[in-house]
């Protein structure tokens, strides 16, 4: 995206695509340029009955409306942002029809020179800085919990057969744990919000070199494509945002803050009571959910058999 001069000096680019194996796409992803940076979310929604796609589509809607309605960016603004977004979707979501549905959302929230980052699930966050990629956001999943406790090594977490377990959504329960990360952005910085359709199948140093090595808009595309070409099992959603240069600074209140900050900080903000991990069952496809029914079947089969047998 070209921006007018009155514009902060940003190059974006937000791509989301169904994959190669998924009729459906139930990510959702927004971006807008805004005077003082800008906005950029992706979702990831789950559900049954086209109800993911309802769940990420509302996601992005009241997250983006809420934040650009505001003037002032801040910490307190996106954590209110994410608590609307959540309790939207689970009202909607006591409806019979959409019951299960939720969603993961990842928002950058580029208030220059700061960054803010508005996270619940498995969708990431990642800055490119000075030739390294960091992972800013924690996935919440279930996979990845046992990761950090040590209990799974990278390897078995990556084929995992609970890898797409989630333990933490919007719209799932009345409320959601939400982080938020907040950082002074440098010139050069790089960011990437991606799903896991691109997370889950190329590798953190793949992601590393595409993102060094072509312009926001032909990294996004990449990304995309390598997703593609490694199977593409899932929907695939990127966002790439480079700051090219910073506007002076103008010193939020919370800035301070993040001056002070060598790195990445989290805001501890809301209910300081931690909420217990939640497990949520991703939707399953129909080859399984038919395979259930087949196995049902048998068991039905092999108890008239028994019974058959017996009455003789
Ligand atoms: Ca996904």
């Amino acid at each position: 995206m070209s921006t007018p001069e009155s514009l902060p000096a940003l190059r974006s680019s937000v791509l989301t695509d169904p994959g190669q194996r998924r009729e459906l796409n139930e990510d959702a992803v927004f971006q807008s340029i805004t005077s003082y940076g800008g906005l950029f979310i992706v979702a990831d929604g789950m559900g049954g009955h086209r109800t993911g796609e309802v769940a990420s589509r509302m996601a992005v809607e009241r997250i983006a409306f809420y934040l650009l309605e505001s003037l002032a960016p801040s910490p307190h603004k996106l954590l209110e942002a994410f608590e609307r977004a959540n309790e939207a979707i689970f009202e909607a979501a006591q409806n019979p029809e959409s019951r299960g549905m939720g969603t993961t959302a990842t928002a950058l929230w580029l208030d220059l020179p700061y960054a803010l980052i508005g996270h619940v699930g498995d969708s990431r966050a990642y800055l490119l800085r000075g030739g390294e990629l960091s992972q800013l956001t924690e996935d919440h999943s279930w996979v990845a919990e046992r990761l950090r406790q040590g209990l799974l090594t990278e390897a078995e977490a990556r084929s995992h057969r609970w890898r797409n377990v989630i333990t933490n959504a919007l719209g799932s329960f009345p409320r959601a744990r939400i982080d938020l990360i907040g950082l002074k952005v440098h010139p050069g910085d790089r960011f990437l919000l991606c799903t896991d359709g691109l997370s889950s199948v190329v590798d953190d140093r793949t992601l590393q070199s595409v993102l060094q090595s072509f312009s926001p808009e032909e990294a996004a595309a990449q990304l995309v494509q390598l997703a593609n070409q490694w199977g593409g099992p899932d929907n695939v959603s990127v966002a790439v945002i480079g700051v090219e240069a910073l506007p002076p600074s103008t010193r939020p209140s919370y800035g301070a803050l993040l001056e002070a900050a060598p790195s990445p900080i989290r805001f501890q903000l809301g209910d300081p009571e931690p909420l217990p991990t939640q497990v949520m069952e991703p939707a399953r496809n129909l080859w399984q959910r038919w395979g259930s029914w087949g196995l049902l079947a048998l068991w039905l089969l092999l108890v008239l058999y028994l019974l058959f047998v017996h009455s003789r």
